[in-house]
């Protein structure tokens, strides 16, 4: 297996001096140099083969003992120099100080096809960033990280990407609830894939320790190799470059809303600088539309990280970071101008983004109005996201009053749809249908724009926990068959239809489908 390894981070950034693996702070070093940890019995799950291909390895070579070798951190290939990166972060509002890589190691950039993928071993083994943490990943979260960003893909989400998945062969020991119930859990590692790595809080670091030349040096990377159509070096780039970030964030973070996903965990050490979605933890899909809902039970009491804060909550973090990189400008305005028309822009886009998911693609006056009562009415009563958008496309303009029948599957208990909810409905869909009257589209054609914009199946929380048990027993048939299946989340893919139904009774309050927590 011959890569086309390249380390501009490694070589064009300062490394930390120190070569020993402990734990401590880092100062003036962007990353430090670490060695995978050996595993037990490495095995392959399985592999993304177009990410595969990306990288120039055959389909043959993922077969091979070489394969699993590097990608489960047991061999280093001769060109290769592997580190852990140095950031801090705000988790949950509050300044958290160095965390870094304690688990990620990046073995280098591969440079194919005009590409560059930085490849990352999630799982691999101790840093000097690990704090009191083992470095080590189980099957589980895993299993989660690994179908959900392959999912967020092919949804069109910006994303990071996966390679493989391998069991280590190894035990690792959790805390599930944080409840002191420990287990031993199966170790795994999956091998990530993205541009870069580089998160809001590699910025922070260097800010919080008044380390200005390395947060230039690590800004002016930035922009060289991510943003290079910005220029030089000079304050108008770097506000330049605040700006592509808070532009890609918000486009992101717009696509989270649109198919329902909720990140879970949204600090700023897990906020990409190429606005790409990172860090799958305890995140989750809306199943019951609900504004207020997140999956993490870390953050039960205050719901910071809920579904309806996510867009407030990026434009929290792009604060921290034009805080960060404010030593390099010296001026607050425009950086200020960016932040304070986040909003607008995203409350703008964000009803554009609504309007679609019903088949408006036209904007007139009485749109918010019939925007906002169909989000009251979808939280009425537990009303399932992904299905009721889905069978909304068979709605017929001349029929109006049979709207509630045909989105009926969407509802978890129909007996909780009142007399007076059903008319609220059924006026609304009266409402509806004279509004769609307004629009240019013939049927066919706005359900053919719909079904692109409304997914018909996403990776509810029990469906990865069902391919997380029968994994665990040895059984990759459910992990096979999801990720096939989400390859085409838009299409009908009739032989899947189990999948495209609502949350099972007995995973509403089970450990890993409604209940997460970061311990992974
Ligand atoms: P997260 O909440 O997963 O984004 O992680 C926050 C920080 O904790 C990051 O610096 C991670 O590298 C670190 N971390 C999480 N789990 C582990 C682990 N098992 N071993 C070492 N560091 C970890
Ligand atoms: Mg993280």
């Amino acid at each position: 297996m011959k890569l086309n390894l390249k380390n501009t981070f490694s070589k064009e950034l300062p490394a930390d001096p120190i070569k020993e693996n402990t734990r401590r702070q880092v100062p003036e070093a962007c990353f430090s140099y670490v060695t995978p940890k050996k595993t037990a019995k490495p095995e392959l799950l399985h592999v993304v083969p177009s990410m595969a291909q990306a990288l120039g390895i055959s389909e043959e070579e993922t077969y091979k003992k070489d394969f699993l070798e590097v990608f489960s951190g047991n061999a280093i290939l001769p060109n290769s120099s592997p580190y852990a990166m140095c950031y801090g972060g705000h988790q949950f509002g509050n300044w958290a100080g160095q965390l870094g890589d304690g688990r990620a190691i990046n073995l280098g950039e591969i440079d194919q096809a005009n590409k560059r993928w930085v490849v990352q071993l999630k799982g691999a083994g101790e840093t000097p960033y690990s704090r009191n943490a083992d470095g080590l990943a189980v099957l589980r979260s895993s299993i989660r990280e690994y179908l959900c960003s392959e999912a967020m893909y092919y949804l069109g989400v910006p994303t990071t990407r996966a390679l493989s998945l391998m069991l280590t062969g190894d035990k690792v020991l959790r805390d599930v609830l944080y409840n002191g119930n420990t287990a031993y859990e199966k170790g795994a590692v999956v091998t990530r894939l993205a541009p870069s790595f580089i998160r809001f809080g590699n910025f922070e670091i260097f800010s919080s320790r008044n380390d200005i030349a390395t947060l230039k040096k690590l800004t002016d990377y930035t922009i060289k190799y991510f943003y290079s159509h910005l220029g030089e070096p000079s304050k108008e780039a770097y506000v330049a470059f605040f700006k592509e970030v808070a532009d890609k964030s918000l486009e992101m973070v717009l696509h989270w809303q649109r198919v329902g996903f909720v990140h879970g965990v949204m600090n700023t050490d897990n906020m990409s600088i190429l606005g790409l979605t990172i860090d799958y933890g305890p995140y989750g899909w809306l199943e019951g539309y609900d504004l207020g809902w997140t999956p993490n039970t870390t953050d039960r009491q205050n719901k910071r990280y809920r579904y309806g804060n996510q867009p407030q909550v990026v434009q929290w973090n792009l604060y921290q970071l034009a805080n960060a990189i404010y030593p390099l400008i010296g001026e607050a305005e425009g950086l200020e101008e960016i932040l304070h028309n986040f909003s607008t822009t995203y409350d703008a886009k964000e009803q554009e983004m609504l309007a679609s998911k019903i088949g408006v693609f036209t904007s007139q006056s009485g749109d918010v109005k019939l925007l906002h009562s169909l989000q009251e009415l979808l939280q009425a009563t537990e009303t399932d996201m992904t299905i009721f958008y889905r069978e909304l496309a068979a709605f017929k303009l001349d029929a109006p009053l049979e709207g509630l029948d045909i989105v009926k599957e969407a509802f978890y208990t129909l007996e909780e749809l009142t007399e007076e909810l059903k008319e609220k409905w059924n006026l609304w869909f009266t409402v509806y249908a004279e509004r769609l009257e307004k629009e240019a589209l013939s049927a066919d054609e706005r359900i053919e724009k719909m079904q692109k914009i409304n997914p018909k199946y996403v990776l509810r929380n029990y469906m990865a926990q069902l391919a997380i048990d029968a994994s665990d027993k040895g059984n990759y048939s459910v992990l096979n068959e999801l990720f096939t299946m989400l390859l085409k989340p838009y299409e009908e893919q009739p032989e899947y239809t189990k999948w495209y139904a609502k949350r099972p009774e007995w995973a509403r309050n089970k450990v890993g489908c409604s209940m997460l927590s970061c311990s992974s």
